[in-house]
C-alpha cells in the first residue's frame, strides 16, 4: 500500500500534483477540501457548518474532518493506496491518520511537502479566485488562510521528520519538474 500525505500551504499545487500521482501509480484520491465544496452543494447540514468556516478561512474542527476522512478511506474497496491532499492539517489530524492506518494494517509511505514562496502563493490564489470564482479566494481570506497555515498547519513539517517520512520538494517551477521531483521522491519509498 502506497499511502501519500501530500502537503503545503494553500496555493502550493496540491490538488495538480496529486491528479499527476493519481493517475501515474493507480492510487486513490482523499481531498478533504473537495470533499467539503461537495458537501456545500448539495446543501447538507455538514455543507452548512463547513462553509460558515471555509468562509473565515479557518479550519473545520478535527473531529469532524476526522469522521469524514474515516468514511472516505472505507468506501474505497481493492484500494492500491491513498493520497491525501489537504489532511491532516492540524497536530491532532496526524495522530488520528497514525490511527486511522494502523488500525487497518497500514501507514503513511511518505509526506511530500511542496515548498512554495509566499508571494507566489499569494498570485496563484488570487488568480484562482478569478478564474473559479472559489469563494474564498479572495484576498482577505487568503491572508487569513496563511495565518492559520503558518500557526496550526506547518508544525506537522517537524511533525513528520521526526516519524521519519519528510521529503521536501520544490514547489515553484515547472509543472513536470516538480512531478519528477514528486515521481523521485516516491519510487524510493515504493
Ligand atoms: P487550500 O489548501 O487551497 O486552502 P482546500 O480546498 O484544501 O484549500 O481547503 C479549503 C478549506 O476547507 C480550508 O481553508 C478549511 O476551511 C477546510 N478544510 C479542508 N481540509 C481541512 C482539514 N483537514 N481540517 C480542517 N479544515 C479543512
Amino acid at each position: 500500500m502506497l499511502n501519500i500525505v501530500i502537503f503545503g500551504a494553500p496555493g502550493s499545487g496540491k490538488g495538480t500534483q496529486s491528479e499527476r500521482i493519481v493517475e501515474k501509480y493507480g492510487i486513490n484520491h482523499i481531498s478533504t477540501g473537495d470533499v467539503l465544496r461537495a458537501e456545500i452543494k448539495k446543501g447538507t447540514e455538514l455543507g452548512k457548518v463547513a462553509q460558515s468556516y471555509i468562509d473565515q478561512g479557518q479550519l473545520l474542527p478535527d473531529h469532524l474532518i476526522v469522521d469524514i476522512l474515516a468514511a472516505t478511506l472505507d468506501s474505497f474497496a481493492e484500494s492500491k493506496g491513498v493520497i491525501f491532499d489537504g489532511f491532516p492539517r492540524t497536530i491532532a489530524q496526524a495522530e488520528a491518520l497514525k490511527k486511522m492506518l494502523a488500525e487497518r494494517g497500514q501507514a503513511v509511505s511518505i509526506m511530500l511537502n511542496l515548498d512554495v514562496p509566499e508571494e507566489e502563493l499569494m498570485k496563484r490564489l488570487i488568480k484562482r479566485g478569478q478564474e473559479s470564482g472559489r469563494a474564498d479566494d479572495n484576498e482577505e481570506t487568503i491572508k487569513k488562510r496563511l495565518v492559520v497555515y503558518h500557526n496550526q498547519t506547518a508544525p506537522l513539517i517537524d511533525w513528520y521528520k521526526q516519524e521519519g517520512l519528510y521529503a521536501h520538494i520544490h514547489g515553484f517551477g515547472a509543472l513536470e519538474t516538480i512531478t519528477a521531483e514528486i515521481c523521485q521522491a516516491i519510487d524510493k519509498v515504493k
